[in-house]
């Protein structure tokens, strides 16, 4: 940190204000973890100045011997760690790595002479014209994927991701009594609908996907499954997802971000089967440019860590710990979305206590817990305020916390919670945003703090 504080003092105290704000808080975000410093230190070396374009062994730069041992080693860590039949691990991000799985898949399905020409020479090098023939095409091909408020990432489709604007989208969502997956739902949309993919995957639902299920009506239509895994490929590494719940065995393409429950570094990835492999290879030039050779090493590192024994044991208890937090909210008489958790993550009906999820949100962070607020199935607030408050296990199972701890923060959550009311705004009128603590609950906090 000296050195980085010589050249600009301001960015090392943000690093070192990070490391204070992760340490004193209590990371409850999902979607996040803590890497090992072999992981981090991976990220922070000279691979990072090296331009390696193309795939290992076939590069459009000289000099590339060590970027192709890195990439070779990751790669045959990922298809070791999850059994697949090929791995692409330069995606610079989960939304890289799904462009890349949608791109591969309109090249390999649909017959498009501007397609081709895209994938020759780079999209970058699309003009508007190029564009306008690109679309049409592929004319109106589907995608069926699961909903915003149920769960589903925007990369799946949705209006304000590039996903929305290449695909006619439709979803599919969960039941309105149970708040589950309905399968039978899912089969009639895509008779109906005849996608041309299939997603399934999901960034805040609190249960299990049958993925056998999922690819039986994926071929029932002709479609293919491609089944993102990002926020639970930890829970899959760890084997703790198997048989029909493991995505890899059903799906012919799974992607990933190999930086929440996985615990590696910010990044993404691809497995598929034989049919798709080359077209994925062909993620650089058609979406990405040079490949990033020091987070390539990072995710050699944490795929290497993911491959042991304690791995396994870990990837256990964050569902045990997850578990926990839930029957400990329960016994407070919170609401869960689905009533509780199968997985890493649980979903928090705030409106039970009178909150939005952005009024809830804001009062644990001020008690250092640190979530994120989330929509719930058709939550009147939408998608900025929302009634919901995600919560995961992932990162406080890294620092070693167990099913003892988590009924103590579901003690705090729910004295937080209880303990905080919307504020009305300027004018008086209710907020959907202010809030302010009810009388008596500040001198608890700094009472339990003490
Ligand atoms: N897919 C899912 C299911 C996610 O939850 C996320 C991130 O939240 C992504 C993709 C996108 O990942 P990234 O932020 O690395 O682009």
């Amino acid at each position: 940190l000296e050195v980085i504080r010589r050249s600009d003092p301001r960015i090392a105290d943000a690093i070192s204000s990070e490391l204070t704000d992760q340490r004193e808080s209590l990371k409850l975000i999902a979607s996040e973890n803590y890497a090992s410093p072999a992981v981090l230190l991976a990220m922070g070396n000279w691979l990072s100045d090296k331009y390696a374009e193309g795939t290992a062994g076939r590069r459009f730069y000289a000099g590339c011997r060590n970027v192709d041992t890195v990439e070779a080693l990751a790669a045959e860590y990922a298809r070791d760690l999850f059994g697949a039949r090929h791995a692409y691990v330069q995606p610079h991000s989960g939304i890289d790595a799904n462009l890349v799985a949608y791109w591969a898949v309109l090249a390999q399905k649909v017959e498009s002479p501007a397609l081709a020409k895209a994938g020759v020479r780079g999209v970058n090098d699309l003009g508007d014209a190029d564009w306008a023939r690109l679309r049409a095409d592929l004319g109106d091909q589907r995608m069926l994927g699961m909903s915003l408020d149920a769960g589903g990432h925007l990369t799946h489709g949705f209006r304000p991701n590039i996903s929305g604007k290449m695909f006619d989208q439709r979803s599919y969502g969960t039941d309105p009594a149970t708040g589950l997956l309905d399968y039978a739902a899912v089969r009639e949309a895509a008779r109906e609908f005849r996608p041309l993919i299939l997603v399934a995957g999901y960034s805040a639902y609190p249960r299990l996907v049958n993925f056998r299920i999922m690819r039986e009506i994926a071929d029932e239509v002709g479609a293919t499954l491609m089944v993102d895994m990002a926020h639970f490929a930890g829970l899959v590494a760890g084997r703790v997802l198997t048989g029909d719940f493991d995505p890899v065995p059903h799906a012919q393409i799974v992607t990933t971000t190999t930086h929440k429950s996985l615990r590696g570094p910010r990044g993404g990835m691809v497995l598929c089967d034989d049919e798709f492999a080359d077209s994925v290879d062909r993620g650089c030039p058609l979406v990405l440019g040079g490949p990033l050779p020091h987070v390539m090493a990072a995710k050699a590192i944490a795929l290497g860590e993911a491959r042991r024994p304690e791995f396994r044991d870990y990837a256990a208890r964050v569902v045990d710990n997850s578990r926990a937090l839930a029957e400990g909210l329960l016994r407070r008489s919170a609401t869960l979305v689905t009533g509780g958790t199968d997985n890493h993550l649980v979903i928090i009906d705030v409106s039970r206590y009178g909150l939005t999820g952005r009024q809830a949100e804001s009062a644990l962070l001020d008690a250092g817990i640190v979530t994120n607020r989330n929509a719930i199935p058709r939550d009147p607030n939408g998608a900025w305020y929302t009634s919901g408050v995600r919560i995961g296990t992932p990162a406080l199972t890294t620092r070693g916390f167990g099913t003892a701890e988590m009924d103590e923060i579901a003690e705090l959550i729910d004295q937080v919670l209880h303990g905080t009311e919307p504020a009305p705004g300027k004018d008086g009128r209710p907020s959907q945003a202010l809030y302010r603590l009810k009388d008596g609950l500040a001198e608890h906090i700094s009472g339990r703090a003490a």
